[in-house]
C-alpha cells in the first residue's frame, strides 16, 4: 500500500515542516507495510529532491513545471490527483499550512476520501485507522478513525521531531496533463516576510500582548529574541493595533503553533489567543497581574512587569551563553 506525500518548495528549497511531512509518511508506511512516494512540484534541484531521502522518502515524483513554482490550489489539486491514480496510493500527506489546508479537502471531496485535518499522532492501525487531532481551540482531542478507501491527513507542523537518516531516493519525471484553465490564477507579486526565524517553524518563540504598551516597547522583546534564535508573535489586539504586523498574530483567528518553548508577555491568555499556542511544549508567562488566566496553561510563570522581568531575562540568557 502506498502513502504519497506533497513535498511543496518554496523558492525551490524544501523546509522543515515538509521533511516532517515526509518522515510522517515514511513512517506511516513501514507501519502499514507499504512504501512511501513524494510528490515534489516545481523547479527543484536534484540535489534539493535528494534532501527528502534522509527523512524516509523512497520514490520521488517530480513534476518539473515552472507554473507550479508559485502555489496554486487547482493545479496542486490535479497533480496530487493524477500521481494517486498513477501510484494507486491509498493515503495522501500534506502539511496542515494554508497549502495543504487548501489541497487536502479538494482531494478529499475528488476521491471520496474521509480526511483529518491538523492530526497530530500517527494512525493506529491496530483497529482501524485512528487519528488523533485538536479540536474545541484546542481544549478537547478527536480519536478519528478514517473508514474510506482513500485516507488523506494534513498534519499539524512541529508534532514531531525530525530524524536525519541518510539514504538516497529515487527521482521520476512526472507529467500532468494541465491546460491553461489549471492556471486562471496567476501570482502577480510575493513579498516576503524579513525575519530570521519563521513563526510556523521556529522552536522558540518570544510574544507579546496589549501589556507591552505600544510598539516603542517591542525592543526588549526583540533583544530577548535575538539572544534566543526566536520567532517574534503577538496576540490579536496588537496586530489590530499595528503595532506588530498581522502575519505575527497567533490564536483562533491567526497563526497555530507548536514551538518547543513560547515565552508570553503581557498577554492575558484569552481562550482565543490560547487555541493557537497551547500545544508549545513548555508555556512561559510573564505578566504584572497574578490572576491573568495564562498562569493557568504556563508551566513556568513569572508574576512582574514585563519592562523588568524580561531585560533581566535577556542578561541572564546572554550570561549562560557567555559561560557554555
Ligand atoms: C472571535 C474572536 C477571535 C479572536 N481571536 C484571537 C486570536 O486569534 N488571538 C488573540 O490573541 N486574541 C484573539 N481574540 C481576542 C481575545 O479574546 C483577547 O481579547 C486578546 O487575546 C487579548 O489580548 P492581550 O492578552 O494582548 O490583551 P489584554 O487582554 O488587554 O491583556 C494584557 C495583559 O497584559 C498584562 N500586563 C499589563 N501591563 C503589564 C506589564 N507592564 N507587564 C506585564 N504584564 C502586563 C495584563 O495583566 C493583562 O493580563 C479573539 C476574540 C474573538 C471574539
Amino acid at each position: 500500500m502506498s502513502v504519497l506525500v506533497l513535498a511543496e518548495a518554496t523558492q525551490g528549497v524544501f523546509k522543515k515542516k515538509i521533511h516532517e511531512a515526509v518522515q510522517y509518511g515514511a513512517n506511516i508506511a513501514k507501519n502499514i507495510n507499504g512504501n512511501v512516494i513524494v510528490l515534489a512540484l516545481g523547479t527543484i534541484a536534484p540535489d534539493q529532491l535528494q534532501t527528502l531521502a534522509a527523512f524516509g522518502a523512497q520514490k520521488i515524483m517530480h513534476v518539473a513545471d515552472a507554473r507550479l513554482d508559485a502555489f496554486n490550489s487547482k493545479a496542486y489539486t490535479k497533480a496530487v490527483l493524477a500521481a494517486v491514480a498513477q501510484t494507486g496510493a491509498k493515503v495522501f500527506i500534506t502539511t496542515h499550512d494554508v497549502s495543504g489546508k487548501a489541497v487536502a479537502p479538494r482531494v478529499a471531496a475528488a476521491l471520496q476520501a474521509g480526511m483529518v485535518a491538523g492530526a497530530i499522532s500517527y494512525p493506529d492501525v491496530t483497529n482501524g485507522f485512528i487519528v488523533k487531532k485538536s479540536v474545541f481551540a484546542g481544549k478537547a482531542f478527536a480519536h478519528v478513525n478514517i473508514t474510506s478507501n482513500i485516507k488523506v491527513i494534513t498534519l499539524t507542523g512541529n508534532t514531531f521531531p525530525i530524524v536525519k537518516g541518510e539514504g538516497t531516493a529515487t527521482v521520476e519525471a512526472f507529467t500532468v496533463a494541465f491546460d491553461d484553465s489549471d492556471f486562471g490564477i496567476k501570482v502577480m507579486e510575493v513579498n516576503k516576510v524579513s525575519g530570521a526565524v519563521p513563526l510556523g517553524e521556529a522552536e522558540l518563540v518570544v510574544s507579546g500582548g496589549r501589556g507591552m504598551k505600544g510598539p516603542e516597547n517591542w525592543g526588549v522583546l526583540e533583544s530577548l529574541a535575538g539572544e534566543l534564535g526566536a520567532a517574534l508573535a503577538c496576540s490579536r489586539p496588537v496586530a489590530d493595533s499595528h503595532w506588530r504586523p498581522h502575519h505575527e498574530h497567533v490564536g483562533q483567528t491567526g497563526g497555530t503553533i507548536r514551538p518547543n518553548l513560547y515565552i508570553a508577555v503581557g498577554i492575558s491568555g484569552a481562550i482565543q489567543h490560547l487555541a493557537g499556542v497551547n500545544a508549545s511544549k513548555t508555556i512561559v508567562v510573564i505578566n504584572k497581574d497574578p490572576e491573568a488566566p495564562f498562569f493557568k496553561a504556563a508551566d513556568y510563570g513569572v508574576i512582574g512587569d514585563a519592562m523588568e522581568v524580561v531585560p533581566r531575562l535577556t542578561e541572564a540568557v546572554k550570561q549562560f551563553k557567555a559561560s557554555h
